[in-house]
């Protein structure tokens, strides 16, 4: 394993930093302004999504991009870095095309769509013109267990139409969301469980379609929105079916990958900043005769946050990495559980370097006037998306014990007997 930068990615990392310190910095005042007043996204944005297309810094995440498809066609080991500059300023992702859920949606999208859903929904997402949201989790019932999930969806002659409830959904309240892609219960008690749920591509203008309320997070108001939405005797055409009936599980897995390298690389980008503000704090603030950085405890937290960053990056390198190089199922079952080993570190990492930071700040810690409050936020939300921490940790633990179990039955337990 080798997770040195290439020079391609060392040129495009020193050509993102300079585009966002040039062009997207000087914006974050004006960013937050027009939010504050209701003005979403603001006006500016499409100017810097074209600067940044003509720079080449556009869909910088999908592999298997095609020769007319716009992007830099890199693989996860390659785009993570990225991935963690643009996670600093948590609203320029969208500047480069690389906002979630969108990246996770443009990936099931290329696997999964047939050439007309590709025209409609993928070609128009590639080129920044519309958004979209992947609606999973429902409040009725334990989302963490998908096989849970209620909202229903049922032939009627050449129609789809879909009747439940969801909620959280990231990004449904973007005046540029068009599409939702819904995950429904589409089979009985007959089939596998793993079989029942089938992905349907839901315009959000379709008739019965209802935006109920946009969830704040503690007490963030995502712009973009996580949403309630209730679906009633939604009816789209048969063809917005996505893959296979039934094989909505298994096209979920082949989303969730990619999509968690992305969150915890961002996450780490949050981390490193916070870290740098914390250190910057240290040493110009003076309590009882001494800067701060002269505390013993405060030298332990900044080398922690240290230590715990640089593993926490260099774990999420070798998940992008196994997840590129898999070829066999048993790859991508390792690297599935590398997956759920980073969401869970990337999450205790945030909350916990954050709060360091956010300690040292004293009460401007808890204020808009840093980043660090919506940091922590975002970090405790992430123990729970995607799947909360638990779900992952059992992922991983089944993992060992299976491993486990494989090398008591050979002679590896006769090294401790001895
Ligand atoms: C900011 C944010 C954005 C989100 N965005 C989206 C989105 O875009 N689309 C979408 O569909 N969903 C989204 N979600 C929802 C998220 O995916 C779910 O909240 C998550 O999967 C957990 O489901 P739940 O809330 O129903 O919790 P439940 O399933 O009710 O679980 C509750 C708790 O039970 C415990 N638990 C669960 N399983 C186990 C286990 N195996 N072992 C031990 N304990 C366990 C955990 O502590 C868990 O937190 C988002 C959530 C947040 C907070």
């Amino acid at each position: 394993m080798d997770f040195e930068y290439s020079p391609k990615v060392q040129a495009l990392r020193q050509n993102l930093e300079a585009f966002i310190e040039r062009f997207v910095l000087p914006y974050n005042g004006a960013w937050h302004r027009s939010v504050a007043q209701g003005v979403y996204p603001p006006p500016f944005m499409e100017d810097l999504k074209a600067l940044a297309r003509a720079e080449g810094l556009w869909n910088l995440f999908l592999p298997g991009l095609r020769s007319d498809e716009p992007g830099q066609r890199l693989n996860n080991l390659e785009y993570a870095p990225l991935a963690e500059i643009m996670g600093r300023l948590p609203w320029a992702s969208e500047v480069f095309n690389c906002s979630a859920p969108d990246t996770g949606n443009m990936e099931l999208l290329h696997l999964f769509a047939t050439p007309q859903q590709s025209q409609q929904w993928l070609r128009p997402l590639l080129d920044g013109e519309i958004r979209s949201a992947f609606a999973m989790s429902e409040p009725d019932v334990a989302s963490s267990d998908p096989t849970n999930l209620q909202t229903t969806v049922r032939q009627e002659g050449e129609q789809l139409v879909l009747n439940g409830r969801k909620w959280f959904i990231t990004g449904a309240a973007h005046p540029q969301c068009k599409l939702l892609i819904v995950m429904c219960r589409s089979g009985g008690n007959e089939l596998d469980k793993h079989d029942r749920h089938s992905m349907v591509l839901v315009p959000v203008d379709t008739p019965g379609v209802e935006l109920v309320r946009n969830i704040p997070i503690l007490q963030h108001h995502a712009p973009e929105g996580h949403c309630e939405i209730v679906f009633r005797n939604v009816r789209v055409p048969l063809t917005n079916l996505l893959g296979a009936q039934g094989a909505g599980f298994a096209m979920a897995q082949a989303r969730l990958g990619p999509g968690r390298i992305h969150h915890c690389m961002r996450s780490i980008g949050q981390c490193e900043l916070a870290l740098a503000l914390l250190c910057d704090r240290t040493l110009e603030r003076q309590v009882f005769g001494k800067i701060l950085a002269d505390f013993a405890n405060v030298q332990e937290w900044i080398a922690d946050s240290r230590l715990e960053i640089d593993q926490a990056r260099l774990l999420v390198l070798r998940a992008a990495w196994r997840l590129d190089q898999a070829q066999t199922e048993l790859d991508r079952q390792q690297a599935r559980v590398d997956v759920s080993a980073i969401k869970v570190v990337a999450a205790r990492l945030q909350t916990r370097v954050v709060d360091r930071a956010m300690q040292v700040f004293g009460a401007m810690g808890m204020s808009p006037d840093t980043p660090l409050a919506y940091f922590w936020t975002w970090g405790r939300a992430m123990h729970l998306m995607d799947g909360p921490d638990e779900v992952h940790l059992r992922t991983v633990a089944r993992h060992e014990l299976t491993h486990a179990k494989d090398v008591s039955r050979g002679n590896g337990r006769l090294l401790y007997a001895a």
